[in-house]
């Protein structure tokens, strides 16, 4: 039975029950049913009898997924699946029930092919934090993903929130239920057959997502993948395990982008400041895609990318974010609307420097690799004068605040500074300079 119809009842292993209400989409796998579960809808996703005869132990795979959503979702960031539903015995059939994706979340692969656009680089920097920031929980409980591909990301345009989902081959590391991965996604040694998926080769995959988030192309397709009219599994071999180069390597120009077919990488490079250009060009070394090693983990990622959101100016203009360190002699022209945007102050403190920004935090992970989440300071902009930063203080402290011309005065929480270069904050075992 591969088809349900309208009010069709379907038992879940926990002992309840779901009604279908349609079918919302059908893929390799299987279908998916919009189904009623104690009154509010839901998501089913219904194997294909095909595919569980294509697995290699039905059994294995079957007791994976219960065993996934018996352990819960890694975080909210991950469409993960509630409870498995059977027709009786799993042999004759089973899916899983799952929360349905929200309409403001538009599948990955939709911007690459330049279908869905990102409101602004802010929402890019969001969604690439959330997705490695989702891989960390992933990994940190055990688990690999094995097969990331563009098709399992959903992303909101405006805020850069994911979901991601077809979570099923999720499985605790090193263990594998015989899912290869994508071509291109997957790292080099799995393509070749050296290696089974992992969480070590999972890092690989989230790399190729990031430089596809970021600059909406692949990063190992370049000239030498236009040589080739198709991609047969031999070029993706070629192009993706045997000899990869990555298409903006400093030592190996064969596989350089080119004008007309990687217009996006051209156009979208140079936007981007040195560190991030530096983190790909580890990410995809020859011994990063070679050997396998040397990869950047997700706390790797994380440096460089709340790094990138610290260093964001929004332009007055258009509201797009550039980069303050990629100002050059005080003020620069912003990468969208081409207006002139002025160098902004800044907060600078051993490990970090937050240029000024409205909504923007200190956290404790500036100050102790603490949560990212907990603010210690805010910025908040003047109702007056716009552009004119105050810092809001927001931890226990009693901040020690010296101005430029020495005079020195103490903020309590709740209380504003506002920020003239050269003024420095002392509190507990920290030190903050405003910089212009
Ligand atoms: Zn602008």
């Amino acid at each position: 039975m591969d088809d349900f119809k309208k009010g069709t009842k379907i038992k879940l292993t926990n002992g309840d029950f779901v009604t279908v209400k349609s079918k919302i989409g059908e893929g390799g796998q299987g279908c998916v049913y919009k189904v009623d579960y104690n009154g509010k809808d839901y998501a089913m996703k219904w194997y294909l009898h095909r595919y569980l005869r294509s697995l290699k132990s039905v059994d294995k795979f079957y007791n994976n997924l219960a065993s996934n959503i018996a352990s819960g979702s890694p975080s909210q960031k991950f469409l993960w699946m509630k409870a498995v539903a059977t027709t009786g015995k799993h042999s004759k059939g089973f899916g899983y029930v799952m929360d349905l994706r929200p309409d403001n979340y538009a599948e990955f692969t939709k911007f690459v092919k330049a279908k869905e656009f990102f409101a602004n680089t802010s929402a890019v920097i969001n969604a690439a934090i959330n997705i490695v920031e989702a891989f960390m929980c992933l990994h940190r409980k055990g688990y690999s993903y094995q097969d990331l591909s563009p098709g399992n990301f959903f992303i909101d345009k405006n805020t850069g929130d994911v979901l991601i989902c077809d979570n099923d081959n999720v499985a605790p590391n090193n263990k594998n239920l015989g899912v290869s991965g994508t071509p291109g996604y997957i790292a080099p040694e799995v393509l070749l057959g050296q290696a089974r998926p992992s969480a070590s080769t999972d890092l690989f995959s989230l790399s190729v997502i990031l430089f596809e988030l970021f600059f909406l192309s692949h990063p190992l397709n370049g000239a030498k993948c236009c040589k080739y009219p198709c991609l047969t599994p031999k070029v993706e071999k070629e192009l993706y395990a045997q000899n990869p180069v990555f298409v903006c390597s400093k030592t190996d120009t064969s596989n350089a982008p080119v004008r007309g077919t990687c217009s996006n990488l051209i156009n979208l490079w140079p936007t981007y400041p040195t560190y991030l250009h530096d983190a790909f060009q580890d990410a995809f070394s020859n011994t990063a895609l070679k050997n396998g090693i040397n990869r950047l983990t997700e706390r790797d990622w994380t440096k460089v990318l709340y790094k990138l959101q610290d260093d964001v100016v929004v332009c007055k203009n258009c509201g797009e974010a550039n980069f303050a360190s990629m100002i050059k002699d005080g003020k620069t022209r912003c990468m969208s609307c081409k207006k002139t945007i002025a160098s902004p102050v800044s907060i600078v403190g051993d490990r970090f420097e937050i240029v000024a920004g409205k909504g923007k935090i200190l956290s404790e992970y500036h100050l102790s690799f603490g949560d990212k989440t907990k603010s210690v300071a805010l910025f908040v902009e003047s109702k007056k004068t716009a552009g004119v930063f105050g810092l809001k203080n927001e931890s226990d402290y009693v901040w020690e605040v010296t101005y430029p011309d020495n005079t020195v005065r103490n903020y309590n929480k709740g209380e504003v500074v506002t920020l003239v270069p050269d003024t420095t904050i002392v509190f507990g075992n920290n030190k903050i300079v405003v910089k212009n």
